[in-house]
């Protein structure tokens, strides 16, 4: 299998710029740490492809994360993405699967299309970026397009994609074009006709399509480059200090019953389903750690 990776790429004249990934084998990852049943593991890939899309547009260093929040029995998909290459993700309910519609399964029926896309930049700045928009579809690709149109006002096409058969999922990916001001509409026209005759990205992909043949398709013989060429992998911020942090976070008072216990306590990362033990001496010196000093 071809190892996950992201191309930027962007028209000579400077109109269009865009990015295209294969996440295929972080999604494997997650599907196998989450254990996913496969309509969640498409709604995660979907929005893990858009992520890395995106990341693959900030500056080094900095980090975003989409919050997809509805009212179906999926709940909620949640991915964080570097702009290092490092993915990462998980979803409300893991085994939320809806009857299939005419042989599809159903997306927006697992999400629920009342709610909202949540994403968050940390940029480096003080108070990390946070934009908010109801759902469109819930069919992940176009809500992406409708937040970056409507909150970062940036004209954008994102197209996203997961093949899943018996076997398991066979591939994941997409890409995102956005066009930069002054908006060249005949230029836009034209790569819209390009958009439109493009097969589903699921079965592109699945037949061995690469990031750089999807730039092809879109910009066709507009003249580009390819910018950059990155991995993209599956890696979790989470260690035992974190957790430590988190559970000191939960006050103390909580704590110190935990510690009082015989049974060790068992802290599972959200991310990656990581395993973090304390027994109650541990939590003892937790505790310790947390009282505020003795004057
Ligand atoms: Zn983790």
């Amino acid at each position: 299998m071809r190892d996950d990776y992201l191309i930027k790429f962007m028209t000579r004249d400077g109109a269009l710029r865009g990015t295209a990934a294969l996440v295929t084998g972080t999604l494997r990852e997650l599907a196998r740490r989450h254990d996913l049943s496969p309509t969640p593991a498409v709604a995660l890939g979907r929005a893990l492809a858009g992520c890395a899309c995106l990341a693959g547009l900030l500056k080094d260093d900095q980090v975003i994360a989409l919050k997809f929040e509805g009212n179906g029995p999926l709940r909620r998909i949640m991915v964080e993405g570097e702009h290092g290459g490092a993915l990462r993700g998980a979803v409300g309910d893991p085994h939320a699967e809806p009857p299939p519609v005419a042989g599809r399964l159903d997306v927006a029926a697992a999400l629920g299309t009342d709610g909202t896309l949540t994403v968050t930049k940390d940029l480096g700045l003080k108070t990390p970026y946070t934009g908010t928009v109801a759902l469109d579809t819930a069919e992940i690709g176009e809500d992406l397009a409708w937040y970056l149109a409507d909150s970062e006002q940036i004209p954008s096409a994102v197209s996203v994609g997961v093949g899943v058969d018996a076997t398991g999922i066979t591939a994941a990916g997409g890409f995102i074009l956005q066009a930069m001001p002054p908006v060249d509409e005949a230029l836009i026209d034209e790569v819209m006709g390009h958009l439109r005759v493009i097969p589903p990205l699921s079965g592109l992909l699945a037949a061995g399509e690469t990031p750089e043949m999807l730039a092809a398709r879109i910009l066709a013989d507009h003249p580009y480059e390819i910018l950059e060429i990155r991995p993209l992998f599956f890696s979790c911020t989470c260690d035992r200090d974190r957790i430590e942090r988190v559970l000191l976070s939960l006050g103390v008072d909580g704590l110190r019953r935990l510690a009082a216990g015989n049974e060790p306590t068992e802290v599972i990362c959200e991310f990656c389903r990581e395993r973090y033990a304390f027994t109650p001496g541990e939590l003892a010196v937790l505790v310790a750690q947390g009282e505020p000093p003795l004057e």
